[in-house]
């Protein structure tokens, strides 16, 4: 099936994909043209510029989380440890 992408530039894209039960078309699409992001809503095109601080935003807030949650996780374990070797957990 081939989906259609806008661009903020107005190019379109129609790339074709092969969509199974399991598989859909995704959300947005680079445009091989200008490089921008495209969108499947003409109307609305995604802008590179407005969502590019937001990208970086979120993805250092899961870098932040993920970290957070692996310190948790190591607390958890030696807390097992801990308890598995007969000690008492603080
Ligand atoms: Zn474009």
């Amino acid at each position: 099936m081939r989906v259609s992408y806008w661009c903020a530039n107005g190019h379109e894209t129609a790339p074709s994909f092969s969509v199974g039960e399991d598989v859909e078309a995704p959300e947005q699409w680079d445009c091989p043209r200008c490089g921008f992001p495209a969108g499947q809503d003409r109307a609305r095109p995604p802008s590179p510029v407005r969502n590019e601080p937001y990208k970086t935003h979120l993805a250092y807030v899961k870098e932040r989380r993920s970290d957070a949650d692996g310190a948790a996780l190591l607390e958890e374990a030696l807390e097992a440890l801990r308890v598995r070797r007969g000690g008492v957990p603080r």
